[in-house]
């Protein structure tokens, strides 16, 4: 039985004193109900600390995450952060290969692979983003793009290291634009990731690993998004970016638990 995940992408918003403030009320929030979800907060670098502080003070199952590391663990990488930075810090998690990393700062699926196999060796999960463009999905090339970027991300992983590895479908001309995926389209994408990892690790490491929708998931698509088989959880942007919205979909999720 796959336990939902959802983990909330602040994206580049949030100042200190901001994060401090989300992160007190999603506390606030919290009862034993999303015992049955694993939360996650993937929040600027800055903020790491702060939200930890929070996270921590107020002894919540909340983790938190970060939105992307450098695979090698210190040198001359102005601007970058490590995996021990973020692991000293309190992340337990690590978002890889977001669609807007892989366009704006050119990360490739090379790049995307090294991380990911990183963060298993230091026992960080991954949170692996996959997802067409609107050009592929005309084009209905979605399913053998989307599938040959989880083949090159997780490349070279032993099958135990599957474990710390989740992945998030999302199409790219579902994020921050408010046109969702339909339930079936999502599930179609996710049960062919699913079919990959069988196909590349086994069927029983497939049947373990948690596949998240990822894309203008609201409190009006939250419910059909996971009633499908193979969504286990959302990757969560600007919903996650309001307290009172984010806990909506994370009470979704424990209700369809
Ligand atoms: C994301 O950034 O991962 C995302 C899914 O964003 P949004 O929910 O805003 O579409």
């Amino acid at each position: 039985m796959r336990k939902y995940l959802m983990a909330g992408n602040w994206k580049m918003n949030k100042t200190i004193p901001e994060a401090i403030a989300l992160s007190q009320q999603l506390c606030n929030y919290y009862n034993r109900e999303w015992d049955k979800v694993d939360v996650v907060l993937c929040v600027p670098a800055i903020d790491i600390k702060s939200v930890h502080t929070v996270l921590d003070f107020d002894k919540t199952d909340i983790e938190l995450g970060a939105q992307n590391v450098h695979q090698e663990p210190s040198g001359a990488y102005t601007g970058e952060i490590s995996i021990p930075m973020i692991k000293d810090a309190g992340c337990t998690y690590c978002i890889v290969g977001h669609s807007e990393r892989r366009e704006y700062f050119g990360e490739t699926d090379e790049d995307v692979n090294l991380k990911v196999k990183e963060l298993v060796l230091n026992k960080v999960n991954a949170i692996v983003c996959v997802g067409e463009s609107l050009n592929v999905r005309d084009s209905e090339r979605h399913i053998e793009f989307v599938t040959a970027q989880v083949r090159a991300a997780l490349a070279g992983l032993d099958v135990e290291d599957l474990d710390k590895v989740v992945v998030a479908y999302e199409p790219i001309w579902a994020i921050g634009t408010g046109r969702t995926a339909t339930p079936e389209q999502a599930e179609e994408v996710c049960a062919a990731i699913r079919a990959t990892i069988a196909g590349s690790f086994t069927q029983e490491a497939a049947d373990s690993v948690r596949v998240l929708y990822g894309g203008s998931m609201n409190q009006g698509n939250v419910d059909s998004l996971l009633a499908m088989q193979d969504i286990d959880g959302g990757l969560v942007g600007g919903a996650s970016l309001d307290a009172n919205s984010f806990k909506q979909l994370i009470e979704a999720a424990a209700k369809a638990s």
